[in-house]
């Protein structure tokens, strides 16, 4: 890349489950894999919803299965008339059960649907606004202690839902950033998510201050004008550059339109491009050939290592 990462000043102390590579310079490290995959693939827009509600039923019925089927229940939702915090308050449980059946594990779904509302109702007088106005960190506890909201839903909700800053990682991140000597199998979901967000703010303080890092989001943007993609395609199907092979996986939303502060947006894309990574490359059988990551890849002991497993 044409440009020249600052010396960056860490004041963390070393954590001693995250691989020595990122002691002391986690920037240097991960914001140059955003804007890999970022000038790769461009925008993704996530998340796939309308509405804030959208998401965070989205993000409850997408665990377990895949999003083919969570789309299909959110369809039944929207065609009863039942995605909104009303009609999920009022809606028999058996009623909910049925329609969103297609995403699996339907009834244990829809009791932990039945009890955000309940949490909803009785902690903001039911109001999303009133729950993501507070602090990102007190808001995380009350949603981990609800029943069947694990790390990943908490932050999927916080960051995609309220456009927090936070880092949601998933098993594809965890797979990618293993395999690429980032982390260790015991490095914990908290500790990668405070690693990337810990690059971020590094490389980011940067998002608004830092001119050399300003200056590469600006040659990232021009080469993403070059290639013809735009935020605005509702279709996708803009994409026509062989730097971007495939077209965004999910179309404009208003929910990815929606206006939020540049590192919200980082965060949300970081995501999705793992995503993207995990489900085209990075799969139980790594196809490093044509991954744009893969000149990150550490060394050539670590690859076959990788196609060994
Ligand atoms: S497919 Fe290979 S290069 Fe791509 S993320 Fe996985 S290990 Fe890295």
């Amino acid at each position: 890349m044409g440009f020249k990462l600052p010396d960056y000043q860490v004041t963390q102390l070393p954590n001693p489950s995250v691989s020595p590579r990122l002691r002391g310079e986690p920037g240097r490290e991960i914001f140059p894999y955003y804007q890999a995959l970022r000038t790769h693939w461009g925008p993704q827009n996530w998340w796939p919803a309308d509405s804030p509600l959208e998401v965070i039923v989205g993000a409850y019925l997408t665990q377990n299965t895949n999003w083919n089927n969570v789309e299909k229940a959110i369809a039944n939702l929207k065609q009863a008339k039942a995605l909104s915090i009303k009609a999920l308050r009022e809606i028999p449980l058996s009623r909910l059960q049925k329609l969103i059946r297609p995403s699996g594990y339907f009834r244990q779904k829809a009791k932990k649907l039945k009890t955000f509302i309940r949490y909803l109702d009785k902690q903001y007088a039911g109001s999303l606004n009133r729950m993501f106005a507070q602090p990102t960190g007190k808001l995380r506890a009350e949603l981990l202690a609800l029943n069947g909201v694990g790390p990943e839903t908490a932050d999927s909700i916080l960051l995609y839902a309220g456009n927090h800053h936070v880092f949601v990682v998933d098993a594809y991140t965890r797979r990618v950033f293993e395999r690429h000597g980032l982390i260790t199998a015991k490095t914990k979901y908290a500790e990668i998510r405070e690693m990337v967000e810990g690059a971020f703010d590094v490389a980011g303080s940067s998002l608004g201050t830092t001119p050399v890092v300003q200056e590469a989001l600006k040659t990232t943007a021009k080469k993403e004008d070059t290639a013809g993609i735009s935020e605005s395609s509702s279709s996708g199907q803009s994409d026509r550059s062989p730097r971007h092979p495939v077209s965004p996986r999910h179309p404009v939303s208003k929910m990815s339109a929606t206006p939020r502060t540049e590192l919200a947006q980082q965060y949300n894309e970081l995501h999705a491009l793992i995503v993207r990574v995990g489900n085209q490359h990075c799969r139980k059988t790594a196809k490093c050939e044509e991954c744009p990551l893969r000149t990150f890849l550490p060394a050539e002991s670590l690859e076959a290592k990788i196609h060994a497993q």
